[in-house]
């Protein structure tokens, strides 16, 4: 029987609360597919900070590098915010994602059909919405040097970043996305700023020549300001997005409104060793501690572990159609409720999901 090992880092706040419920579907889903899953625990975040005075101690890295795949939390809260910067929760997550060379950040942003009303954006708008933002993770205007603030004798300032990208880094991110895009409706849309970034012209003519090798992948380039409006305009044009950091960590965002709530919305960072998979959401510290935090963008970051790290593409689908089924059958958290309607728990929904996996096996 094959046997993965799964590194669990709950984190803080909800994180410890919907993580067991992601671990109970992938542990029933498992069960049904004749695969061995071991959990093994350990600390990040505040909750690393307080226990081991740091946000990602060694015994927590080395416990992910040997791992099959990352299942995490959530990180922070309102108890470390006086922290400095390096000592912060967050840091854990980032020196993560920096050591296992984490460049591809997958963040699926799917309407599902009976929530459609959950969204802030029109029925007309949303319906049927079903893509995948991939964001590079690693480059680009967040880490090219030279960066930094240089002060005037005369009280005035000047503040550089710079907006760096080499050809591997972006053929890497993009092979990986039309990858993705072929195990979906084989249609990619690179988002750029070519029309003004020498950057988003080298993005551009490597994204094509990559697209060379993927002929049954249609691939067509977008404007971001041009993807902006699109995607809460017309968000069902698209299948699956790449593009660099910046540009991604704003798309994903805007693209996260089309879904209706924080708590369905999962994500990948992919591309080095070992994956790392985490719902989009932070540990809600208005809720936490309550039971009532939807576990559900927890148990579809599983389904994508599944997919992406285990290569068990029938087990998570089996965990998204149980999920589905779930909602289909009137089940709500508070978060995605409708005034009045009843709502259920944390661990109740998880008992749900998990019922509907063992009833699909
Ligand atoms: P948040 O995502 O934690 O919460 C935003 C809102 O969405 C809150 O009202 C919260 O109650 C709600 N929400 C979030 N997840 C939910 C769920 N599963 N079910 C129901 N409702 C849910 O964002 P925030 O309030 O800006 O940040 C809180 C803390 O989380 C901060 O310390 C922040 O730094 C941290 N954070 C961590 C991560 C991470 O670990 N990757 C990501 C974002 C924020």
């Amino acid at each position: 029987m094959a046997t993965y090992r799964i590194a669990v880092l709950p984190g803080d706040g909800i994180g410890p609360e919907v993580t067991p419920e992601a671990m109970r579907v992938l542990a029933a889903v498992a069960k049904g597919a004749g695969v061995s899953l071991e959990f093994e625990q350990a600390l990040v975040g505040g909750a690393a900070i307080d226990t081991a005075g740091e946000p990602l101690p060694a015994a927590s890295m080395a416990l992910c590098q040997q791992a099959d795949a990352i299942l995490f939390g959530a990180v922070g809260g309102p108890r470390w915010d006086d922290l400095p910067p390096e000592r912060r929760p967050e840091r854990g997550l980032l020196a993560l994602r920096k050591e296992l060379d984490l460049f591809a950040n997958l963040r699926p942003a799917r309407c599902f059909p009976m929530l459609v009303d959950a969204s802030p954006l029109k029925r007309s708008v949303v319906e049927g919405t079903d893509l995948m933002v991939i964001r590079e993770l690693t480059g680009g205007l967040y880490f090219g040097e030279p960066r930094g603030v240089e002060r005037f004798a005369d009280g005035g300032a000047r503040a550089i970043n710079t907006m760096a990208y080499t050809s591997r880094e972006i053929e890497r991110v993009a092979r990986m996305a039309f990858e993705v895009a072929r195990k979906r409706r084989r249609r990619l849309a690179s988002v750029d700023k070519a029309n003004v970034l020498v950057v988003s012209q080298l993005w551009r003519e490597i994204v094509t020549r990559v697209g060379r090798e993927f002929p049954d992948v249609t691939l067509e380039h977008v404007l971001v300001d041009n993807a902006a409006m699109a995607l809460v305009h017309r968000p069902t044009q698209f299948d699956t997005l790449v593009t660099e950091n910046t540009f991604g960590d704003i798309l994903s965002d805007e693209a996260a409104i089309l879904a209706g709530s924080m708590g369905m919305l999962p994500s990948a960072s992919i591309g080095g060793k070992v994956g790392l998979y985490e719902p989009v959401h932070g540990t809600a510290p208005d809720i936490a501690g309550k039971g009532v935090a939807n576990p559900i963008a927890a148990i579809l970051s599983a389904a994508m572990l599944l997919r992406y790290s285990l290569d068990m593409a029938g087990a998570a689908d089996r965990v998204e159609a149980a999920v589905e089924r779930v909602l289909g059958q009137g089940h709500r958290t508070a978060d995605i409720a409708r005034p009045g309607e009843k709502t259920l728990g944390t661990r109740e929904m998880g008992d749900l999901v998990v019922r509907e996996v063992e009833a699909g096996a």
